[in-house]
């Protein structure tokens, strides 16, 4: 099997092992994430065995990523996470064959919009599919997820921001 690989299934999972009968490939963002000992020695073994190689996303792919977390609203993507959620578009779009394995729920929830395959190590997956609504308590006036405002355009009220569950 062809894993795209986030650093939240090996820092999560202790017992992790790259199987050299499988490949893995990630981006060089999240390969700067595995700072510990045992997560090094496993990426640094893993890459000289051509078991895990390093991919970077398209530029555009990239801005198209950004923009569609920016889009449904959510804040807490990092850059790698980004970039691991960019190089699923490419390598769906390559027509390849993989699963994404992350313990992370954001990315979790754009492999479930994106129709990505996943799996968790550790922490189990998700069931539902998040996105955000902001309105108006006052007067009830929606806006779009990525809006940046704080207050109402039309009463002044503090908007709020939810959290809906699909
Ligand atoms: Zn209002």
């Amino acid at each position: 099997m062809f894993y795209l690989i986030d650093s939240s299934a090996v820092l999560n999972d202790f017992g992790f092992q790259f199987v050299p009968e499988h490949k893995y490939v990630t981006t060089a963002l999240v390969v700067n994430e595995f700072r510990d000992m045992r997560s090094r020695h496993l990426m640094e073994n893993a890459l000289r065995q051509s078991v895990l190689s390093i991919a970077e996303p398209k530029k555009q792919t990239l801005n198209y990523a950004g923009d569609l977390v920016a889009e449904k609203g959510f804040t807490r993507l990092s850059k790698p996470d980004l970039s691991l959620i960019a190089l699923a578009i490419d390598l769906k779009k390559q027509g390849k064959k993989f699963i994404l394995i992350t313990d992370d729920y954001s990315i979790q929830n754009f492999a479930k919009i994106l129709e990505i395959p996943f799996e968790s190590a550790m922490r189990g997956e998700i069931s539902k599919t998040i996105t955000f609504s902001i309105s108006c308590p006052s007067c009830g006036k929606t806006l779009p997820a990525s809006s940046k405002e704080r207050k109402c355009p039309d009463c002044g009220s503090r908007l709020r921001r939810k959290m809906l569950e699909k």
